[in-house]
C-alpha cells in the first residue's frame, strides 16, 4: 500500500478509466462541466478563475502501452481587473493540456516529491495539469480590451467613458512659472569670479 492519499472519484478532475481498459490504442472521449476548484490563477496580479464557476473540459483518453495519455481542452472563465482602467473583466480562455499517467512510477519513484502523475487504481487526477495551464495562460497584465485607454494621468478619469477628456495646457498658473523660470535661469549663467578682483596679493605698481 502506498502512503499516497486515494483519489476522490467524485472530485471535478478526477476521470475514471474503468471503460478504456488496459488495453494500448483504446481511447475514449469525455465531456463535461464541472465546477472550478479554489485557488485556479494568480493571486498576486487579481485574476484567475472564479472559484466554483463553469469549467468546461473536453478530453480524450488513451491507453498506452505504459499508462494513460489525456489530451484535453479546457474552458475556463478569468476574471480579474483591468490594468490600465481597473474594470472588472470576464474572459473565456481556452486552455491545452496534455499529461501521461502512467500504471507506475519508473525507478526512483519511490521518493515521490516530484511524483509523475500516475493512475491510481482506475482513476488519474487531471486537476494538477490544469492548474499549470491556467497558471501559464493567466496575462500577466490583463486588459479589458486591447486598446483600453486607461485612465487620465492627471486626475485618474475613467477615459473610454469620455474620449473627449482632456486638460488645458494653458493654465495662466503654469505659464506665469514658465515666466518666473524664464527669468531667473539667465542670471545662473554668471560667469566666475571676474579680473580685477583677485584679492589682496595682487601688486599694485
Ligand atoms: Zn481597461
Ligand atoms: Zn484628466
Amino acid at each position: 500500500m502506498q502512503a499516497r492519499d486515494r483519489l476522490d472519484p467524485r472530485a471535478p478532475f478526477v476521470l475514471d478509466i474503468r471503460e478504456l481498459g488496459r488495453r494500448p490504442g483504446t481511447m475514449r472521449r469525455l465531456e463535461k462541466t464541472v465546477p472550478a476548484p479554489a485557488g485556479l490563477g494568480l493571486g498576486a496580479i487579481g485574476v484567475g478563475v472564479p472559484e466554483g464557476s463553469d469549467v468546461e473540459l473536453e478530453a480524450r483518453l488513451e491507453s498506452v502501452q505504459e499508462g494513460v495519455l489525456v489530451t484535453a481542452t479546457v474552458r475556463v472563465t478569468v476574471a480579474g481587473e483591468c490594468s490600465r482602467c481597473l474594470d472588472e473583466l470576464d474572459r473565456e480562455v481556452e486552455l491545452d493540456v496534455q499529461e501521461l499517467y502512467v500504471y507506475e512510477p519508473s525507478e526512483g519513484g519511490a521518493d515521490d516529491d516530484e511524483a509523475e502523475p500516475t493512475v491510481q487504481g482506475d482513476l488519474l487526477d487531471l486537476e494538477p495539469a490544469v492548474r499549470d495551464a491556467v497558471v501559464l495562460a493567466l496575462p500577466v497584465a490583463p486588459l479589458c480590451r486591447d486598446d483600453c485607454p486607461g485612465l487620465c494621468p492627471e486626475c485618474g478619469a475613467h477615459l473610454a467613458d469620455d474620449p473627449e477628456h482632456h486638460h488645458e495646457t494653458s493654465d495662466p498658473r503654469w505659464s506665469a512659472l514658465k515666466d518666473l523660470v524664464g527669468e531667473t535661469s539667465p542670471a545662473r549663467e554668471v560667469p566666475g569670479v571676474p579680473d580685477g578682483d583677485a584679492g589682496p596679493d595682487q601688486e599694485v605698481s
